[in-house]
């Protein structure tokens, strides 16, 4: 086998390679590129693209593409080869500066929310020189932004990279604010731990819920669950870990540094976590990492589940999003600092992180809402939709301690003075014991943990980027006329300010309570149980506000975002809805038939041999079996109804709602009588794989 850092970012144009390839002065200008978003001169293009398309050449790349984020949620990509005829019936392999810089595909059918009138339905591709290029199947791909011709955003980078400057700018001019004259940017990193599930492709291919939905529509619990909590870091099964081990190969060779991987909670379910990185490297590589799980499964004869709930009555799967943010000069600003001034340093930045989560809570809820999610959000199993912060004990008691203006008192020996106070690095065992809320801090970064499984993580961090930067303006607002020798008190009484203001969001305890829901309402939280309820959200003045303020989106692009955030939770759920009706009709129903039959076969034969044989047992079960199939059809008829009526409504967030209930209620009713039947049912009658099948037996 080749040795590890051999194969490591080989299919990666990465900065090594660049060095070795490109001029000194293109390299140079390069790097500038990337490190301050200047502007990339055409002759530097050029220069790129021969060396880009000479080293993709020679690791067996006949084509390119410009490889984008539409609102699809996915990545999508259209593959132009390098070839260009030459007079003597041969072929050169070509590529320009201006095809790495931009492209125009014809992609008019992108979800666009009405941004993009079909007359005019270009959009163009904008390369993002801060991600590197790789080879995927023979072809080049290039990270790019996508835009509509008049400049709007299309996709899920434009506005992420946006929301990485307006951070990098004011945390910037806070930090100068506070002395630290060298410091030029700031990056926001990242790095998501993916749940994921595996599964047999031929249990797969039988049944049609999991084809068109991602998820099971019926399926009665299996008799052992993930209550013994057995699976959890369980030793690998041979052909998981196999899996695990060729996927980590794959990742590594396009340089995505997978770092751990272990089993998760339920059964058939892991975990991979990679090593973080700077956002939009991060978010990228994510979709990357989607996309090449489920590839690898195929070639182990699995399939590989990202959907949120695959399967009901156990764990679905989510994703952590551990954030933070970073100087040019290396500085970790969430890392607590050793000395008094990286204290108020790092004071100051947890202060803005609480004003932002508290004042946009709905906006972070929002960044995670959609219709798989949904499931998994207040149902006691991935944090509750009330979002809140933990920052657990120590950090807690720090805070209380500026609030009040008393001393905060780590052990016997210190004493810390606050306002001048050095914060200890924490021990993560301090700070990582609540796994119930939606946004921790863990030593030295947070933890947003209510992202699905299947959703690209820009969504969130754009959030996060633009409330926080928001929130440090607002700070910037309050401190850039104070005279330098009151600043230190000034700061002191903002940060005090701020905590006392915000300190209803700070939740230390159990999310999954009962008394959490009611306390989390008396302290005014929001408690945005679905996609239809927190929508709105986003087209309010508040939203508008932020958003444009900062230049993350226009408000046309907030408009046009939120009707296809509509579109796409309709179309889920009518999709599901349907599916579900279709596998009951089509698989469920005949199955249920041919048992009763077989009952009353039974019942008939032995009552012709003799009146002595008892035939109540299966008279019982067919009793039942019949009522139950009679109560079925009442709840289909139902849902039925309301898929055609729903087919008949105008777009919009009150068709939303109609999905919601009662299309979705129908749904669960048609669910729970299915699965009280196929308990009674035996295996051979089913057409399809049960859930004990599907997750003990891979
Ligand atoms: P867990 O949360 O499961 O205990 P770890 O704490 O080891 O796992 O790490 C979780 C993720 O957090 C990893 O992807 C790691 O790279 C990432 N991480 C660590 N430091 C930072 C940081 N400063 N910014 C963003 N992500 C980070
Ligand atoms: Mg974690």
């Amino acid at each position: 086998m080749e040795k590890i850092p051999e194969i490591y970012g080989k299919l990666v144009f990465n900065d090594r390679i660049m060095r070795d390839k490109l001029p000194g002065d293109v390299y140079k200008a390069l790097r500038k590129t990337i490190k301050k978003g200047t502007h990339l001169e055409l002759d530097v293009a050029n220069a790129v693209a021969i060396a880009m398309k000479e080293w993709a050449v020679e690791n067996g790349a006949t084509h390119f593409t410009h490889w984008f984020q539409p609102m699809t949620g996915y990545t999508a990509e259209k593959h132009d080869s390098f070839i260009s005829p030459t007079d003597d019936g041969q072929v050169i392999m070509e590529f320009s500066g201006k095809e790495l810089v931009k492209g125009e595909p014809d992609a008019s059918s992108f979800p666009s929310g009405g941004i993009r009138a079909t007359f005019e339905a270009r959009g163009y591709t904008a390369w993002d020189p801060s991600s590197p290029a790789f080879i995927k199947d023979g072809t080049l791909c290039i990270p790019t932004a996508f835009c509509s011709y008049t400049g709007e955003a299309l996709d899920k980078k434009t506005p992420l990279l946006r929301s990485m400057d307006a951070l990098s700018k004011e945390a910037v001019q806070i930090l100068r604010l506070l002395g630290n004259d060298d410091i030029e940017s700031v990056i926001t990193t990242v790095g998501p731990e993916q749940e994921y599930f595996l599964i047999d492709e031929k249990d797969y291919a039988k049944r049609r819920d999991l084809i068109f939905t991602g998820r099971t529509l019926i399926g009665a619990p299996s008799p052992k669950g993930q209550e013994m909590d057995d699976h959890y870091f369980g030793a690998l099964r041979p052909r998981v870990s196999a899996y695990m081990h060729d996927l980590d190969l794959e990742l590594w060779k396009l340089g995505i540094p997978a770092k751990t991987k272990h089993n998760e909670v339920a059964p058939a379910q892991h975990e991979l976590a990679p090593v973080f990185d700077t956002t939009n490297v991060a978010v990228d590589r994510n979709q990357l990492t989607m996309e090449v799980m489920k590839k690898t499964a195929k070639k182990h004869g699995l399939v590989c589940l990202l959907h949120e709930k695959p399967f009901a009555g156990i764990n679905g799967s989510g994703k952590h999003n551990n954030w933070s943010m970073t100087t040019n000069t290396g500085i970790n600003l969430l890392d607590p600092g050793k000395t008094p001034a990286e204290n108020t340093q790092f004071l100051i930045f947890l202060a803005a992180i609480i004003k932002a989560v508290d004042e946009y809570a709905d906006m972070m809820r929002l960044s995670v809402a959609s219709a798989g999610n949904d499931h998994r959000l207040g149902a006691n199993e991935a944090p509750p939709a009330i979002i809140s912060i933990f920052l657990g004990d120590e950090l807690t008691a720090v805070i209380d301690s500026i609030k009040n203006d008393t001393f905060f008192k780590r052990d016997e020996n210190v004493v810390m003075e606050t306002g001048a106070a050095v914060i200890p690095h924490f021990n993560r065992d301090n700070t990582d014991r609540n796994r119930t809320s939606p946004f921790a801090f863990t030593g030295n970064k947070f933890e947003f943990r209510s992202l699905g499984s299947s959703a690209s993580v820009a969504t969130p961090n754009i959030v996060l980027n633009t409330a926080v930067a928001d929130a440090l303006s607002d700070f910037y607002e309050v401190l850039k006329d104070v005279p330098k020798d009151k600043l230190d008190e000034s700061v002191h009484a903002l940060i005090k300010d701020t905590f006392a203001k915000h300190e209803r969001i700070i939740f230390n305890g159990n999310g999954y309570t009962d008394e959490w829901v009611k306390e989390a309402a008396d302290r005014g939280l929001d408690n945005l149980k679905s996609t239809p309820d927190v929508l709105p959200r986003f087209i309010a003045d508040k939203s508008i506000n932020l958003f444009t303020k900062h230049g993350i989106f226009t408000e046309t692009e907030i408009r046009s975002r939120y009707e296809i955030l509509l579109e796409n939770y309709c179309k889920t759920i009518h999709i599901e809805a349907c599916t579900l009706r279709e596998m009951i009709r089509q698989d469920f129903a005949p199955a249920v038939v041919k048992y009763m039959e077989s009952l009353s076969r039974s019942i008939l034969s032995k009552k012709q041999i003799s009146s002595r044989i008892s035939t109540s047992a299966e008279e019982k079960m067919l009793e039942k079996v019949s009522a139950e199939y009679e109560a079925l059809y009442v709840a289909l008829e139902k849902l039925d109804a309301d898929i055609e009526k729903a087919e008949t409504m105008e777009d919009g967030l009150d068709l939303a709602k109609f999905y919601h209930d009662p299309v979705f209620k129908d749904m669960e009713k048609v669910r729970s009588i299915a699965d009280g039947i196929e308990i009674h049912i035996p295996e051979e009658f089913l057409p399809y794989p049960t859930y004990s099948r599907i997750l003990f037996y891979v």
